[in-house]
């Protein structure tokens, strides 16, 4: 199908400087949690996305130099010349699609303390490093000045070396040296880079033209820029970038513009709504002839046309968007709207880079897994036997499970209890700030109804009797999980004393509606993810008088990995939920609940009228034991509900597969030893 003419716009190429974009589809840059560590994983996923039709592909941020190393976070490097084979095979993926690869050079500065390198960290003034490292910035001196322009410059020499279109300076996110200058919160200088506006914004300034310099036209420049810290007068505010244009606005061929710091940038849908960066990012055009990029979880195209037709952007940045779907664009351009696999908005993907280990999605399972197992995100490799497989259980794993053996070709029956698709998703999504993670479930269902060769059964619960009577080559169990009633968890790996007379009642029973007769809620949360903050959330917001309590020092400490914990925790403050961290329930006893403190043990007595267990949950195997078949998904272990569609994928893609025996199942690649040439002085 030809793709509808009001979304020609979004296919116009657009001239940065000394190249030009085949569309107006930017793929901004983006962590992965495999940067220099995993370079060809990184390499192909990137080119994945030109295939998938992004005009331009960048990387995450790159260090230019050992002295503002990230270390602890795994992204790129351009430190010397030994670094730039690895992006030359990023530019070459990239470049295989017709796409412009871009590069983000980065110093950190005093964001980062330097821990790889062990180089003291360098700012605009004497000041700790952000977050609780125990060590300092050190003022940069007029030196130490000449050495990030020196180094920056030879960074961009190797990017071009390396093949990159688009450099860019990095000034946002609160993550670079750049913005720390200027910024009057953390540049205290009286000298010519400190003080006025056009003084702090002097190190950009000549990073900028430097950059340029280089470039020379063989590549465009492009600037980042933060256009509102929101931190209102401590920090940099729009007044103050509207006068850092009068100054720059025509050095770029490109603006890169973003709204606060990363967690700002990347909230989660329970936070945001799509295009919440509009009101900061119109009138940005009308200060500068150069053309604008910038995100805000976008991932509808009538979003996108709108955003260019009203002048607000010239270019659709995404980051999460192009990541559940690196065919977005093409599948815009054919017409196929429906295809599209819009992201749900949780940050499982960012959650890679903040535990060092490669992007997962859980709208797209085969990101990061391009190279390492050969996943396509389209593309399915065809099946390997005329078998017919049942798949048991249409919640997230046994949907992506039908629909990838589907598509490699499988006779397919996929049978579910209840009357619709989506299992613990159904649920869920119903739940407060989760409305999106229902396309999960919409995609998997689009995608289902068009293969003729996968056929749906609902309401059918299958029992292990009439499975064996059925006669398929395969059963593949994807029955989910239940939560424990028992308090077993982290905490408990036995169940406490739990008074009967007490109600309790699991996160099952408050999403089939179930509600707590009195109104004092103790809600235990063991299992330290989003849930037991949504169900506190519901509950308070229902009136109940809500005390959360939690024996991590942090509400919904996982969350901290998706960058959503300090949302979350004045979320529930504001909701009048009690929170008590730090503290677990040790019994409910006589009516009364047990309150512990996890370091001193002291324990406090709360009265309450109902109990909400969040803790952990029990696989519901029985059918797959019977069967002895393989349960994927929660039924197997249970997880995240990315980890479920991923298990889904995986017992797709592995049927009639070699066996991989003991050996290591994924492509990586190990680094290669250097001679050991120094002697270690006595
Ligand atoms: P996962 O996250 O692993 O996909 P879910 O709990 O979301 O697991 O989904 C499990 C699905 O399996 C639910 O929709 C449930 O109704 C269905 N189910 C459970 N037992 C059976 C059964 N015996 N026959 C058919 N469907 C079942
Ligand atoms: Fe979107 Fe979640 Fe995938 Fe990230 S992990 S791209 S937020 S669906």
């Amino acid at each position: 199908m030809a793709r509808d003419a009001r979304y020609d716009v979004l296919f116009e190429p657009v001239r940065l400087g000394p190249v030009t974009a085949r569309n107006r589809f930017f793929q901004v840059p983006h962590c992965n949690g495999m940067g220099h560590r995993d370079p060809t994983a990184h390499a192909v996923m990137r080119g994945v996305k030109a295939e998938g039709g992004w005009a331009v592909v960048c990387t995450e941020e790159v260090e230019i130099h050992p002295s503002s190393d990230v270390g602890g976070f795994v992204e790129g490097r351009l430190w010397d010349e030994a670094d730039i084979p690895a992006h030359q095979r990023l530019v070459e993926q990239v470049h295989a699609h017709g796409s412009l690869a871009g590069i983000e050079l980065v110093h950190g500065g005093m964001v980062s303390a330097n821990l790889y390198a062990r180089m003291p960290a360098l700012g605009p003034s004497n000041l700790p490093v952000t977050g609780y490292e125990p060590v300092q910035a050190r003022a940069m001196d007029r030196e130490d000045i000449a050495d990030l322009r020196r180094r920056h410059r030879q960074a961009v020499q190797r990017s071009l070396r390396a093949g990159y279109d688009l450099v860019y300076v990095y000034a946002a996110h609160g993550l670079t040296t750049l913005q720390h200058f200027l910024s009057r919160r953390y540049n205290l200088r009286d000298d010519e880079y400190g003080g006025t506006l056009e003084n702090r914004a002097r190190l950009l300034r000549e990073v900028l033209e430097d950059t340029l310099e280089e470039c020379e036209g063989r590549a465009a420049v492009a600037c980042r820029v933060v256009v509102d810290e929101l931190l209102g007068e401590e920090g940099i505010e729009r007044p103050e970038i509207e006068q850092l244009f009068t100054l720059v606005g025509e050095l770029p061929d490109l603006w890169d513009v973003m709204v606060g710091f990363w967690p700002d940038d990347s909230r989660t849908s329970r936070f945001a709504h799509e295009a919440w960066t509009e009101e900061h990012f119109r009138g940005v055009k009308e200060l500068t002839s150069k053309p604008v990029v910038g995100i805000g979880w976008l991932t509808s195209p009538d979003t996108m046309v709108r955003l260019v037709r009203d002048g607000v952007l010239d270019l659709i940045g995404a980051a999460r968007p192009s990541i559940a779907d690196p065919f977005l664009p093409l599948k815009v351009e054919e017409g196929r709207l429906e295809d599209i696999r819009e992201c749900i908005g949780c940050n499982v993907c960012v959650t890679g880079d903040w535990t060092s280990t490669p992007i997962r999605c859980t709208q797209n399972p085969s990101m990061g897994e391009e190279w390492r197992r050969g996943w396509h995100p389209e593309r399915f490799r065809p099946a390997g036997s005329d078998a017919r497989v049942l798949v048991v259980g249409g919640g997230p794993a046994g949907l992506e499970a039908a629909m990838a053996l589907g598509k490699r070709g499988y006779e397919v029956v996929l049978a579910e209890a209840g009357r619709e698709l989506g299992g613990r998703v159904l649920r869920e999504a119903r739940l407060p700030g989760l409305a999106a993670w229902i396309r999960i479930a919409d995609y998997r269902r689009g995608q289902l109804a068009k293969l003729p060769n996968v056929e749906l059964a609902l309401e059918s619960t299958v029992t292990a009797d009439e499975v064996r009577g059925y006669g398929f080559d395969y059963v593949a169990v994807a029955t989910g999980a239940r939560w424990r009633a028992d308090g077993v968890g982290r905490w408990h790996t036995r169940p406490p004393a739990l008074d009967p007379a007490v109600e309790t009642l699991t996160p099952d029973d408050l999403m089939a509606g179930r509600r707590p007769a009195g109104s004092r809620i103790l809600l235990f949360d063991d299992d330290h993810y989003y849930l037991g903050g949504v169900l506190a959330e519901l509950l308070a917001g229902e009136g109940k008088l809500v005390t959360l309590v939690t024996p991590a020092p942090r509400v919904s400490e996982w969350s901290v990995n998706t960058m959503e914990h300090e949302r979350i925790h004045r979320r529930l403050l504001d909701a009048g939920v009690e929170l008590a961290t730090a503290q677990t329930l040790s019994a409910v006893e006589g009516g009364a609940a047990h309150v512990v403190d996890v370091y001193s043990r002291r324990e406090r007595e709360l009265s309450l009228d109902a109990l909400v267990l969040v803790t952990a949950r029990l696989p519901n195997d029985e059918l797959a034991r019977d069967l002895g078949a393989r349960a994927i998904g929660d039924a197997y272990a249970p997880g995240t509900i990315a980890a479920a569609v991923w298990d889904g994928r995986r017992y797709a893609e592995e049927l009639d597969g070699d066996p991989h025996g003991d050996g290591v199942p994924f492509n990586r690649e190990v680094v290669e030893l250097a001679p050991l040439g120094i002697e270690v002085s006595a």
